[in-house]
């Protein structure tokens, strides 16, 4: 890719900001790897389909990022343009007994809104940091609760700036998984399909939840939540800690000492460092228990595939 040609039709459209060489890992929640080659925030739908008919044109690499809450970014950082949904995508209305949220809206937030309207259904999933647009992109879950099961709709952008619109079964969702991970259509907007319900229990079920949530995980760390997925019938953590990996240290990353599914940043942790611990952690599992564990993080650029 020409990236001073990339970023010169690219600072010509209006509704992006451009920047070139920016700091990724520090934005995501682990705080781990390098820089964006070309960092992109997307104010509007238009602008969005003129980036995507960019990034093609140049045929660039392209990935669309939401909080980072469950990522790691390579130390060397990402090649072509990391994309984030700014502005339009950060609004959301009412309708009836539904919410209609763009993708880049903070998922607890909308939990807190809707069970201030008296709007049931999403306290379960506002306890993590997420985007919409990541939620249903993970199908992230809380509580026996997943995003797939309260949505009503998704709507999607192909690489050619059509719009498609889906229902939760065509996102063939499992557990942390939806077809929209072995393809590239981003998210854009999402409608919920909520109940009417005591607003004053809502909230108060969302505060109990959150605060379940944030004792059960490693405080005052960074980190990007459950490493692996949970195999069927057990729980990832439970073998991690069998094998003793409680605590174990590699440079300036850990295996929680309170939750050994999750990897904190004890400080200045790279993503070397982060995927050193997985793969320690997959092979004593495997050794001792003839498990092997699929990661729930999504390991980005080189480092796909590496756990
Ligand atoms: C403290 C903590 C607790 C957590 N607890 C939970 C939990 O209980 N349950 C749970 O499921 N997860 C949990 N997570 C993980 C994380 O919160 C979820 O996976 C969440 O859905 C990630 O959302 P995000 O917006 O940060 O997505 P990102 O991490 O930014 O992205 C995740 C993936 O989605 C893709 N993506 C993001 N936005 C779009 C879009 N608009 N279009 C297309 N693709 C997109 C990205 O390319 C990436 O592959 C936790 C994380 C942390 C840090």
């Amino acid at each position: 890719m020409s990236s001073k040609g990339l970023t010169a039709a690219l600072r010509a459209i209006e509704g992006l900001e451009v920047t070139p060489d920016a700091p990724l890992g520090s934005t995501t929640t682990l705080r781990v790897g390098g820089a964006a080659e070309l960092l992109v925030h997307v104010f509007d739908r238009a602008a969005l389909k003129l980036l995507l008919a960019a990034v093609a044109e140049f045929g660039a690499d392209l990935l669309f990022l939401g909080q980072g809450a469950n990522v790691v970014v390579p130390d060397e950082g990402l090649e072509g343009v990391v994309a984030r949904l700014k502005g339009d995508f950060v609004s959301y209305s009412f309708e009836g007994d539904g919410v209609r949220a763009g993708a880049a809206v903070p998922l607890g937030q909308l939990a807190r809104r809707a069970a201030q309207r008296g709007l049931v259904g999403l306290e379960a999933l506002g306890g993590f940091p997420a985007t919409v647009g990541g939620s249903v992109w993970m199908n992230a879950g809380c509580y026996g609760t997943e995003t797939s099961a309260v949505l009503r709709s998704v709507e999607l952008m192909a690489r050619d700036g059509s719009t498609i619109l889906i229902g939760p079964e065509d996102l063939q969702p499992g557990y942390r998984s939806t077809s929209l991970q072995s393809g590239d259509l981003i998210v854009i907007e999402a409608v919920f399909a909520l109940e009417p319900g005591d607003s004053k229990a809502a909230l108060a079920r969302l505060d109990e939840l959150n605060r379940r949530r944030w004792q059960s995980l490693p405080s005052g760390r960074p980190n990007a939540g459950s490493v692996f997925k949970n195999p069927e019938g057990d729980a990832a953590g439970r073998l991690i800690e069998d094998c003793g990996l409680k605590g174990l240290v590699h440079g300036g990353a850990q295996i929680s000492e309170q939750h050994a599914n999750v990897i904190v940043n004890l400080g200045d942790a790279t993503a070397g460092d982060v995927v050193a611990l997985m793969r320690a952690a997959r092979e004593a599992v495997e050794k001792r228990f003839g498990v092997v564990l699929e990661p729930e993080l999504r390991l980005l650029g080189r480092l796909s595939g590496s756990v």
